[in-house]
């Protein structure tokens, strides 16, 4: 099933990000994990790809089995920026033959560790085109970035990319995570000035230890509000009380989306069912 389908319905609901194992040894850690978070009946599950495509085998494999196994729509995502040519019109090959209907389609990080890369991708925008070149019948998702990619100089140089990007024919795109809904709302309006007219779904993350606080500061620069921080402040030295205060937290910035007229929510799970169960308990009486 397509997920643009799904967006399109205006009912209210929840997908989950899982991330593949980086071994064999982890791979029944991540299995188990995946079919408790499937048996919470999301809208669509996508599975994210490992830096360098190493893991591409267990992102196929989990989101085969995702869509297969507990018959949840499933999202393969694919990164081009340190693979050749052959190898990526490879792995779109595998996910058609795998009968998944969606690609998240996105450039990677850039290795930063000196050593050479394939150069035949500089821009995710060319793996779109790849994909609508090997068929065009794909949903296509794509990532943007509320708070700037960090290798923009404006917000305004980011959006031009992004329209570019959108017109090489996405489906949807799927925010990086924010802590601030105002920032998403801002988002959406100045997007819909440039012309971007495809569903952009939030993708929310639950923080649920005070250790996950400085990756994702590493990986996206959020901007932590005051609320969040006095949160940290007050909860962070607790493990347990940690992990309830950022279930909450989440969950009040998905209730506020949802009465904001947003009706597709994506949640970070982090390969955690115990905390997508919990959100999805908390927000019952709208999802039902
Ligand atoms: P692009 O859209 O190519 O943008 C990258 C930068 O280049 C931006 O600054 C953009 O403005 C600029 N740019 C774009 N086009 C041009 C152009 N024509 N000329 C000049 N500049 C241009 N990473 C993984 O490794 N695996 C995953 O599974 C994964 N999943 C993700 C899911 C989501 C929802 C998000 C938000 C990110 C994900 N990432 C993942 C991280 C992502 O790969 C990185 O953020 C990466 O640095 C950028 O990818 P992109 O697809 O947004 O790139």
């Amino acid at each position: 099933m397509k997920i643009i389908g799904i967006l399109q319905d205006k009912k209210p609901k929840v997908s989950f990000e899982v991330f593949p194992p980086k071994t064999d040894s982890s791979f029944e850690s991540v299995r188990v994990a995946t079919e408790e978070i499937a048996s919470l009946n999301p809208a669509f599950m996508s599975v994210t790809y490992g830096a360098g495509g190493g893991t591409s085998k267990y992102t196929l494999d989990i989101a085969k089995e995702i869509k297969d196994k507990y018959s949840v729509p499933s999202v393969a995502h694919l990164t081009c920026v340190s693979s050749t040519k052959e190898i990526v019109c490879e792995r779109i090959k595998e996910i058609k033959e795998a009968g998944i209907a969606n690609i998240m389609a996105l450039r990677g990080d850039i290795p930063r560790d000196g050593a050479d890369y394939p150069r035949d991708y500089r821009y995710a925008y060319q793996l779109i085109e790849e994909i609508r070149r090997f068929d065009a019948d794909f949903c296509i998702g794509g990532a943007c970035y509320p708070e700037i990619h960090p290798e923009s100089k404006s917000g305004a140089e980011d959006l031009t990319h992004l329209k570019e990007k959108v017109d090489c024919g996405l489906d949807f795109l799927t925010t990086q995570m924010f802590f601030d809904n105002a920032i998403y709302y801002s988002f959406l309006s100045k997007a819909e000035k440039c012309g971007i007219n495809i569903p952009i779904l939030p993708g929310v993350m639950p923080i649920t230890s005070v250790m996950q606080i400085d990756r994702v500061v590493a990986l996206s620069g959020s901007f932590f509000p005051v609320e969040f921080l006095n949160m940290v402040d007050k909860y962070g030295k607790n493990p347990e009380d940690m992990k309830r205060a950022g279930i909450d937290y989440a969950t009040r910035q998905i209730i506020n989306l949802f009465e904001n007229g947003v009706t597709n929510m994506h949640v970070y799970s982090m390969n955690k069912p115990e905390v997508a169960k919990a959100i999805l308990n908390n927000i019952s009486n709208i999802i039902a």
